[in-house]
């Protein structure tokens, strides 16, 4: 059997893996990724595509570390797209170029007075009545509306731009087939049936796919928590790009609605936020009707053509916090020579690569590997997973 050395492999080929397999390339070390199903299949390309800069987690009035820490996320991304940032993503495509905050009654004066204070300038703006985007724009709408300078975008053109240029670095794997050489010092090498791959570094970026690493690789710390979701797509024919929170005073949005461009001239809004939280126990005949009372609710002008409803559970998958709280950020940490990571976000994915350059830097592993080695055609290369909204609906 063929061993190749190189100095990091990469498990798990979401927004995780991927960013961070062009950084560390870039930096000189040899990196392979390993995926077991589809790039970004899990929980990227299933995102709501929101760059947050923090201001939707300080709905109650308060910058927690969360809203801090992932504050100067939207110019790192931003940068990126415009060709100009530590990565190129100038094919990614922008869906929208601001998401919106609203409220379906005025808002108290504790809450319009944060939004207009000094901590938020130039990251929340209130939206006067002519500038309103389409849906908002009805006589009928009495709340208040704050735009929220922060991108969305079209997830599976970003895990596109992120591995198109390193295709031959990019391998799938069966999941079944992985195992570990597992000695006192660590791993020692990973083993396929057509391939042994040593490596100075082992990390995961493998979503929920985490937790049976972590029994594979006999790590006992960290330990990975799923946060489940019943999201809800609408798949219709009217172009009404809508990227907005609906807020009514709690810490959560009530609902946030997404736009995404599906095939044949359609459009999905996809609904997430509360509704998906609260609704994880109710089948999905029960959380489509929640969902379509909700939205007639808040946008009862709104007539949306054709209008066909679906929804699917969804686990997002982070490192174990008490009662099952959201983690702040990022989260990477060292087990032998393996490094377990979470992004949390889609968004905190450039924070992620920084802090698992940083522990390699700490732990001084250096670029080893010549940096041309080439797997020949043993492993094929995965697709881009579909959107779920291309799958779903007949
Ligand atoms: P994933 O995208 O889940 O990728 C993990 C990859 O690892 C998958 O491709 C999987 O096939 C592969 N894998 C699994 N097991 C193995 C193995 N043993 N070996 C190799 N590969 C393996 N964040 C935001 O910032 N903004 C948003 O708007 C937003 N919306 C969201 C909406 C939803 C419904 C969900 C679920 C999450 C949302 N998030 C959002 C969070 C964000 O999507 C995730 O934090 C992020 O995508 C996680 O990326 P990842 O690469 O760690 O995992």
């Amino acid at each position: 059997m063929q061993t190749i050395k190189t100095d990091l492999v990469i498990l798990g080929g979401g927004i995780a893996g991927l960013w961070l397999l062009n950084r560390v390339l870039q930096q000189g070390y040899d990196a392979l990724l390993l995926e077991t199903a589809d790039l970004g299949g899990a929980q990227s390309v299933r995102s709501q595509g929101i760059i947050h800069g923090g201001t939707k987690y300080a709905l109650n009035g308060v910058l927690t570390q969360a809203s801090s820490s992932i504050a100067d996320m939207p110019s790192r991304w931003r940068a990126c797209i415009e060709g100009c940032g530590e990565l190129d993503l100038s094919s990614a495509k922008i869906l929208s170029e601001a998401h919106y905050m609203w409220s379906k009654a005025s808002l108290g004066a504790k809450m319009t007075s944060f939004f207009a204070s000094k901590a938020l300038k130039g990251r929340v703006d209130a939206v006067s009545p002519d500038q309103r985007p389409e849906a908002f724009s009805h006589p009928d709408f009495r709340g208040n509306l704050y735009r929220l300078n922060e991108i969305v975008l079209d997830v599976p053109t970003v895990i596109d731009a992120l591995a198109r240029p390193h295709t031959q670095r990019i391998l799938k794997i069966n999941a079944n087939d992985i195992q570990f050489e597992l000695a006192d010092s660590g791993v020692t090498a990973l083993q396929l049936p057509q391939l042994r791959i040593e490596a100075q570094r082992y990390i995961t970026t493998a979503g929920e796919g985490t937790e049976a690493l972590l029994q594979h690789l006999n790590i006992q710390q960290p330990q990975m928590q799923r946060r489940p979701l019943h999201m809800v797509m609408v798949r219709h024919q009217s172009d009404l790009p809508t990227f907005a929170h609906c807020i009514s005073g709690g810490s959560k949005p009530v609902v946030t609605i997404t736009t995404h461009p599906a095939s044949h001239g359609e459009y999905v809004w996809y609904l997430g936020g509360d509704l998906a939280e609260s609704g994880i126990k109710l089948s999905s005949e029960q959380q489509c009707q929640k969902a379509e009372k909700l939205i007639r609710e808040l946008l009862p002008w709104v007539e949306l053509k054709n209008p066909r409803w679906a929804s699917f559970h969804i686990n997002r998958a982070e490192p174990k916090q008490s009662s099952l709280t959201r983690p702040d950020s990022a989260f990477a940490q060292t087990a032998g020579n393996c490094i377990i990571s979470w992004p949390t976000k889609l968004a905190l994915a450039p924070d992620l690569s920084d802090q698992i350059l940083t522990l390699l830097d700490e732990q001084h592993i250096a670029p080893a590997s010549k940096a041309d080695t080439l797997v020949t055609g043993q492993l094929p290369h995965p697709d881009i997973a579909q959107p779920v909204w291309e799958t779903m609906f007949c």
